[in-house]
């Protein structure tokens, strides 16, 4: 044997690799998530069960991951022209992102409680979102985007009868053609300026009439956009000043006459997350766009789709905690470290059963919305959505990177390394808590929808109501609301504190009629009272733990 072949040799046997987990690929994320499943058929969605099976099968797959991976490390490339000088404004994505996007729209995630609204459409819905989320975030934008227009287009019967039957259709097309030549079209908005974002009332865009003016009609659009994300979406609700003032309209990115309507992407933003999505900003050159609804009402307008938006925030941050936590489990059985698999190590459990609590709650918050999204008729479901989903859109996300962070750590070095799905739910985390209003103009907003319409409070008390007398804690923290109400509503500096107690509430009652004793328990214990939450790993007790383990991330 030559020198060589003796070092090659040597090369090829300096170690086995042991002590790895396994790649986490090829699972059904639904069946392996327990208290998903029970929300299903709580909430009122069995019917879905088939379905939701198929995309939790589906978002488990190495090729559907690998898809999730692809997409955010092959970004948008902007193109502002072709290369004979033609402006062309395009963005062109990796085929990962538009297969994710495929799968998306083929499930209906962009509209299917619109296209077929029977009772439990929005929870089949949230459920698959869900799931499908888990596998990459960046590209859900586009689809929340699209699905939460609906509410607001139909203030505008007759643009509606145009544009939904090409929102409601369950294709995705990506070509960059007008929308005439198009079957399914997807919808991104456009409010946020330079010199306001949360207070859009700063927005300088003005919008001109082509002819008379009014609901419905056509006008020229001239300013800017500071954000505009997925901005080949084939039409925007965007938000511009007439002299009745700000007023909703619909842009399509193509002019009836077939040429490219002058909405100029300048460039895209350069995001520490949601990569795989494009968010750039925008001139508007005298863009044609149709007023949707009441002049001089556009955040009235618009508010629908904000509205449903939000509540997406709330299914989206939920997706990513789920995923974290299960990451983080997996990555535990098969890790062992002086002497113990990592899963079975006392303050490993602790931490990672903390992990599951977090997660579990937020879904268990954000399917219950789902449900009182199936039932808007009913008055109670109206005014606890209007309060709830401002609460659990500023509570779930803002747990978010702190939870996805603890995750990581779990992971240890590895869980930092960008071949890991770790450091992408990370950066990713938290743009839910920012965009679509961020956490102080949510905890603002609680406090206006209570002034505005009281009954949401009280709704809000009922809900908490029927977990009366299942916690010592709970009932206490209950009790304590009116009072923080009233401070914060005399003194908005408290408004966080008061939204904080809601939202802890609500999981807290909600785990109480629903999850098991262990769950509910230690959630109520660790998050309500003396101890308030400070940080993972600080359950007071381990059996508990052990079943919430055991619950979360069943073998
Ligand atoms: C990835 C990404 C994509 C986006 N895509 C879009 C898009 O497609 N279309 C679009 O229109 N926008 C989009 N946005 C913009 C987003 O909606 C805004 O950034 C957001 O609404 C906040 O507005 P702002 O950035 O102007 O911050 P500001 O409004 O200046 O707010 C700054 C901070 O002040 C706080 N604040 C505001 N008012 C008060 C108050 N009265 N009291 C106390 N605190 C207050 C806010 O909570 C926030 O923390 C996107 C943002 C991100 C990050």
């Amino acid at each position: 044997m030559t020198n060589w072949q003796q070092a090659e040799r040597f090369m090829a046997t300096t170690h086995e690799v042991e002590n790895q987990p396994p790649a986490l690929e090829n699972y059904n994320l639904f069946t392996r998530d327990t208290a998903l499943q029970e929300a299903l058929k709580r909430e009122g969605a069995s019917w879905a069960e088939a379905s939701v099976y198929s995309v939790g099968e589906l978002a488990g797959r190495a090729d559907t991951i690998r898809l999730g991976f692809q997409a955010n490390a092959n970004t948008p490339q902007f193109e502002p022209q072709d290369r004979f000088g033609h402006r062309v404004d395009r963005v062109d994505y990796h085929d990962a992102y538009h297969q994710l996007m495929t799968v998306a729209t083929e499930h209906g995630l962009h509209a299917s409680p619109w296209a077929d609204p029977k009772s439990g459409a929005h929870v089949a819905r949230a459920a698959k979102y869900y799931l499908h989320t888990q596998v990459e975030a960046a590209h859900g934008c586009p689809i929340t985007m699209t699905f939460a227009a609906v509410p607001a287009l139909q203030h505008q019967p007759d643009l509606a009868k145009y544009w939904l039957p090409k929102i409601l259709h369950n294709s995705y097309d990506p070509r960059n053609v007008p929308d005439t030549e198009k079957q399914a079209v997807t919808i991104g908005m456009a409010m946020t300026e330079k010199q306001g974002g949360s207070d859009v009332r700063a927005n300088t865009t003005r919008a001109y009439p082509v002819k008379k003016g009014g609901p419905g009609q056509p006008y020229e659009l001239v300013g800017h956009k500071w954000f505009v994300s997925a901005p080949m979406c084939d039409a925007f609700l965007v938000l511009a000043q007439t002299n009745a003032g700000l007023s909703c309209f619909l842009l399509p990115r193509w002019r009836p006459d077939g040429g490219k309507n002058p909405l100029q992407i300048q460039q895209l933003k350069d995001k520490m997350g949601n990569v795989a999505n494009a968010s750039s900003e925008a001139e508007l050159r005298g863009a044609m766009a149709w007023m949707v609804g009441e002049e001089g009402r556009g955040v009235r307008t618009i508010i629908e789709m904000v509205a449903m938006t939000r509540y997406d925030c709330m299914i989206g941050s939920a997706a990513g905690m789920r995923q974290a936590t299960v990451q983080a489990m997996h990555h535990c059985q098969h890790r062992a470290a002086f002497g113990a698999q990592l899963i079975d190590q006392p303050l490993m459990q602790n931490v990672l059963a903390d992990l599951a609590l977090e997660s579990e709650a937020a879904m268990t918050l954000t399917m219950r919305m789902a449900r009182a999204m199936d039932n808007q008729q009913d008055e109670h479901e109206r005014a606890l959505a209007r309060i709830a989903v401002a609460v659990g859109k500023y509570w779930i996300c803002k747990r978010t990177p702190e939870h996805a962070y603890e995750a990581m750590e779990v992971i240890g070095g590895s869980g930092v390394m960008e071949n890991c799905i770790m450091p992408r739910l990370y950066r990713d985390a938290p743009i839910n808590a920012i965009w679509e209003g961020s956490g102080n103009v949510q905890c603002l907003d609680v406090l206006r929808a209570v002034q505005k319409q009281p009954e949401c409070f009280a709704a809000l008390l009922t809900e908490l109501n029927r977990a009366k007398g299942s916690h010592a804690r709970l009932d206490a923290a209950i009790a304590v609301l009116p009072q923080r109400l009233e401070q914060a509503q005399q003194q908005p500096f408290f408004a966080r504190q008061l939204v904080e107690l809601m939202a802890r509430c609500m999981q807290g009652a909600l785990l109480q009629q629903h999850a098991p004793i262990a769950v509910a328990d230690a959630f109520c214990n660790s998050r309500l009272g003396a101890s308030e939450h400070l940080g993972y790993g600080r359950l007071t007790d381990a059996a508990a733990a052990k079943q919430i383990l055991v619950r979360a991330w069943p073998q």
